[in-house]
């Protein structure tokens, strides 16, 4: 949780006016605990999405997917920013499960992002 960002979108706080919130990775609700590789931070859009979800649905593969983990995996290995920087594009199955679980790409985001993107802060370059 060391970037300061929402693990899923990365959505920088500094750039939005709502706390980012400790989300449970594996959901409490299903067995999930308050330990460190459980938690990371979140936006209250993605938080919202997420909820107590472990898996997704890729419409490629036809099939439930889990999510992506902002703990062990890699944003840059499973997301990509489309050409205009304002829409993740999930590069695999879990990447595109998320996408769609949480709805990464809805209109207020994306015109967020459009603002965000005259700043030097965004889309983060790492
Ligand atoms: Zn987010």
């Amino acid at each position: 949780m060391s970037k300061n960002r929402c693990g899923y979108c990365l959505t920088p706080q500094i750039l939005t006016s709502h706390k980012l919130e400790i989300e449970h990775i594996f959901p409490i609700s299903k067995g999930g605990t308050s330990e460190k590789e459980n938690l990371c931070l979140a936006c209250r859009h993605c938080n919202l999405h997420k909820s107590s979800k472990i898996y997704g649905f890729d419409a490629v593969a036809a099939k439930r997917i889990r999510l992506f983990n902002p703990n062990s995996q890699n944003w840059m290995e499973h997301f990509v920013w489309d050409k205009e920087k304002t829409s993740v594009i999930g590069k695999t199955l879990g990447g595109r499960a998320t996408v769609y679980a949480l709805k990464l790409n809805d209109d207020l985001q994306k015109n967020a992002r459009k603002i965000w993107k005259l700043t030097n802060l965004f889309p983060p370059k790492e």
